[in-house]
């Protein structure tokens, strides 16, 4: 397995970014990406699919209801060929009908908080929880880690200048939701995404960019493990990143608090191995491995409790049971324990 790093959420002024695909392709290769996925709102640019200065852009989209009050249910829409926005007023026949055509979905920020300071930045969350054809969550989306830390007026003043100073890692009640659906049975994709827009932020008498694309590449990014290295050919690659992302075979990782590039989570039991997203099928005991790239403090989650956790590089644990294990790691980063790796599950059967 080959490892690269994409980034799956962001506009362009086909809806309310900032830049065109072009110049976000450019910020992308000075950020170190491999590729990115645009997902304008309620449209789907086609025709832009292709390498730019060496990073492959998909079209992808992010789907939502606009008559909704309040608004939510934002669906990351991935791999589809036909506009799919009109289905958004049903999410139930939206995730249906694109799993049903080989489309991926994904619930965008499905936990928000929103912030009292304006009504641009009023909470956009997922609000109904029954859907279960979509392939995963967004468990942490950037821009509404942001806004949930724009609490005060001297709040948004200091997060404005010392972002990386506020943002912390994903939702607690997000990943909570996660594990509650992985307990359920369920195989649920996480990803992590940076929902940049570009555009300048208005904050009183403030008027900044205070999220150029290219910062928010350094950010929070989902890394994939695709099955051979990009080819440049475009069908081919894209086939490779569906494949990794509907199979789950990928972490979310804060690349700001430390390069993320390396890290890996297998498990083996008897003659049997996986990694992330995968099912094993055990026999007897089941040993899970957690190798990280610098040093953090690594947790083992299993079915939503901590099952191991130690400060270092690596980890390493024995199970006899079946579950969903996946993991979770803290880096010491700008004065505080930050969020930086969060894996998605291996199923133990
Ligand atoms: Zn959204
Ligand atoms: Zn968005």
């Amino acid at each position: 397995m080959v490892e690269i790093v994409a980034n799956l959420h962001m506009h362009t002024p086909y809806s309310d970014g900032h830049l065109y695909h072009r110049e976000i392709a450019a910020a992308a290769v000075r950020a170190g990406l491999d590729a990115i996925i645009i997902t304008d709102h309620n449209v789907l640019v086609c025709g832009k699919d292709g390498y730019v200065d060496g990073v492959l852009v998909l079209a992808g989209e992010e789907v939502h209801d606009a008559q909704r009050r309040p608004q939510a249910n934002h669906c990351l829409v991935y791999n589809t060929n036909a506009e799919v926005a009109p289905f958004a007023s049903n999410p139930h026949k939206l995730t249906h009908e694109i799993a049903r055509r080989g489309g991926l979905t994904f619930f965008a920020h499905p936990i928000e908080y929103g912030s009292p300071l304006s009504d641009d930045f009023a909470a956009i969350p997922w609000v109904d929880w029954d859907v279960q054809d979509n392939t995963g969550i967004e468990i942490w989306n950037y821009m509404t880690e942001f806004k949930a830390r724009l609490w005060s007026w001297p709040a948004a003043l200091f997060g404005t200048f010392f972002p990386s100073l506020v943002i912390r890692g994903p939702f607690k009640a997000t990943l909570r939701k996660w594990d509650e659906l992985l307990l359920n049975g369920r195989r649920v994709v996480a990803i992590g995404n940076a929902d940049a827009h570009g555009t300048p932020f208005q904050i009183g008498p403030i008027r900044k960019i205070i999220f150029p694309y290219d910062y928010l590449f350094r950010c929070v990014n989902t890394h994939l493990l695709i099955e051979r290295p990009l080819t440049q050919d475009v069908a081919q690659d894209k086939r490779m990143i569906y494949d990794a992302l509907r199979a789950g075979r990928c972490f979310v990782a804060y690349d700001l608090a430390g390069r993320a590039r390396g890290f890996t989570f297998t498990a083996r039991s008897s003659a049997a191995q996986a990694t992330m997203g995968a099912t094993l099928h055990r026999h007897g005991a089941t040993r899970f491995e957690v190798r990280c790239p610098g040093i953090g403090f690594i947790t083992l989650k299993h079915n939503g409790r901590t099952a191991a956790r130690k400060l270092g590089k690596s980890l390493e644990y024995t199970s006899v049971a079946p579950g969903a294990y996946r993991v979770e790691v803290q880096r010491f980063f700008r004065g505080w324990w930050r969020g930086w790796i969060y894996s998605n599950p291996i199923y133990v059967r």
